[in-house]
């Protein structure tokens, strides 16, 4: 019940829904060293959301294969304010990007879920098998169910069509490509940010939103990247499969970290007016390490890294396109 399996990726047309976002740029970095074709379509030449282009678009490249890293994304606030975005733009990505994978007969489809999919208060670390154990994180519940119906799409095609299209959970992922809006990102690279802009100001202190006690595990993208490949090669079951680094820690925590790697020295004020989310979010990811896959990025070197990419502009506002 490993769900281990061999597929050979040499030779195959692989389309990265999604390139331009955090997530689906990794992939295809990742994928150039694969001896496969890399397909991507431009948004102002194909929107993912609506089904006919879509579908049209597949018929005319023929992929063998899908990475389905597509999706509107976003940190705690932007979950919390526009969940019928949320909510309705993944769903509508994912009944246009799955449908028409099984319409043109693509031989093995990745769908990029998340750990939110997971009850708020999961027995942890969180193992596969707590799916719809219990009730979600209000703050994003609509994303969450979003993509549990994606997840759950997957498995249907697969029951009742055999189409081997597999799900994969990632934890909270930070890196190169990510989306630094001031209010819309999630907690890297909203931190990489203030703590660089407030280095620059020599301000006295700098925000922290909740209480700095919720638990959070991070994973840089280029191992998730590098996961999502390992599972495409290695991979096919109807169970989802975590991928998660297993270095947890409080937002504190992270902060006091993100802080060093930028280099700022003042006072971290927490504020409590913001919400903390989810109490604690670290996923069982031994069935992938079972496969034999570790991620190789050290939580700080990767820190560094991603500062660095965001000082040379690659940060940008992404609606559609990453996924974590
Ligand atoms: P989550 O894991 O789905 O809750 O995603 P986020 O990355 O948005 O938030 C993770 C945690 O970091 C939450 O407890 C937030 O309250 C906290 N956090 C602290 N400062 C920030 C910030 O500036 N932006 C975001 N998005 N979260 C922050």
């Amino acid at each position: 019940m490993t769900g281990a399996s061999t597929y050979d990726l040499t030779g195959k047309r692989v389309f990265v829904a999604g390139h331009r976002g955090m997530v689906g740029s990794a992939v295809v970095r990742r994928l150039a060293s694969e001896n496969c074709t890399v397909l991507t379509a431009d948004r102002r030449e194909l929107d993912l959301t609506k089904d006919e282009p879509t579908l049209r678009w597949l018929e005319a490249n023929r992929p063998e294969v899908v990475v389905h890293a597509a999706a509107k994304v976003g940190g705690i606030a932007a979950n919390n304010n526009f969940p019928v975005d949320f909510l309705c733009d993944n769903l509508a990505l994912e009944l246009s990007v799955i449908r028409a994978s099984h319409a043109v007969g693509v031989q093995r489809l990745l769908f990029l879920g998340s750990s939110c999919i997971y009850p708020k208060h999961a027995k942890q670390p969180i193992a596969e098998s707590e799916l719809l154990t219990g009730p979600l994180e209000p703050t994003n519940e609509w994303y969450a169910i979003a993509k549990i119906a994606g997840l759950k799409m997957c498995q249907a095609y697969r029951r009742q069509y055999g189409d081997d299209f597999i799900s994969v959970m990632p934890t909270n992922l930070y890196g190169r490509g990510d989306n630094y809006h001031p209010d819309h990102s999630h907690v890297p690279a909203a931190l990489i940010r203030r703590f660089h802009e407030a280095k620059i100001a020599n301000a006295p202190s700098v925000s922290v939103w909740g209480t700095g006690t919720p638990l959070r595990e991070f994973l840089n993208v280029e191992d998730f990247a590098d996961a999502c490949v390992f599972l495409l090669k290695n991979y096919s079951s109807d169970l989802p499969i975590n991928v998660g680094s297993g270095d947890e820690l409080s937002i504190a925590e992270f902060a006091t970290t993100v802080a060093e790697v930028v280099g700022y020295g003042g006072k971290l004020a927490f504020d409590t007016s913001k919400p903390d989310g989810t109490p604690r979010k670290l996923l069982d990811s031994s069935r992938i390490r079972g496969l034999g896959w570790q991620p190789k990025v050290a939580l700080r070197a990767g820190l560094a890294a991603a500062y660095a990419d965001y000082l040379q502009g690659y940060g940008r506002h992404l609606e559609v396109g990453a996924t974590r």
